[in-house]
């Protein structure tokens, strides 16, 4: 199963990527996670990445892709894959398409996470609150979810004319939210979508 996960924070891209990933026995490849361990690994274009993270920004498409592609393509090389946030931008999407003719990278379907934006912001709240990430303050938040509307949002409609976009309500427990995706998804197999 190939799935790309598009989301806005604090949907829940993560916690469902990881679950799907578990119960599909497919790699989990968050971008988020790749972009934060290499800012932690202190190289200067880790250090060049963490600053976009602290405010919120999106990393340059050209980073995203050095830093992501051979990721990506050790994931194509395994057959299933769970794409959690990338890509996340139109340029984004059409290069990995272009990637994907070349590799074979194609997805079964695209899983719109979507929640009222008061809850989006209470649990990234919460998380903050326990700690979490550099980018979990009140006004990133808002930037990120700006962000999310103006550039990512126009991904909703570029998959729904391929075909393979499934909208999930994800204002729910985590486990109504993976079962109602994995029920759909095996509703519409064998669909075969392409990026
Ligand atoms: P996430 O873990 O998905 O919430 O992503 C955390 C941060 O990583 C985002 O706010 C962006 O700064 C950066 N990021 C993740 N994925 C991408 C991407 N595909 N393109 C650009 N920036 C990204």
């Amino acid at each position: 199963m190939r799935l790309l996960l598009l989301a806005p924070p604090g949907a829940g891209k993560g916690t469902q990527g990881e679950r799907l990933a578990d119960r599909l026995a497919v790699r989990h490849v968050s971008a988020g996670e790749r972009l934060r361990a290499e800012a932690r690994a202190g190289t200067p274009v880790g250090r060049e990445i963490a600053a976009y993270l602290d405010r919120g920004d999106l990393v340059p498409d050209a980073i995203v892709f050095d830093v992501l592609s051979p990721v990506v393509v050790a994931a194509v090389g395994d057959g299933g894959y769970i794409l959690d946030g990338f890509p996340r931008t139109l340029p984004q999407a059409t290069a990995a398409a272009a990637l994907g003719a070349r590799l074979g990278l194609t997805l079964d379907a695209a899983v719109h996470l979507y929640a009222p934006e008061a809850v989006l912001v209470r649990r990234l709240l919460a998380r903050a609150g326990q700690g979490g990430r550099s980018d979990d303050t009140s006004a990133v938040i808002r930037h990120r979810l700006q962000l999310f509307t103006t550039t990512t949002s126009p991904l909703i409609d570029y998959y729904r004319d391929r075909g393979i976009l499934l909208a999930v309500d994800a204002d729910r427990p985590p486990e109504a939210v993976t079962t109602e995706i994995l029920a759909r998804l095996s509703d519409r197999s064998p669909i075969r979508g392409t990026t």
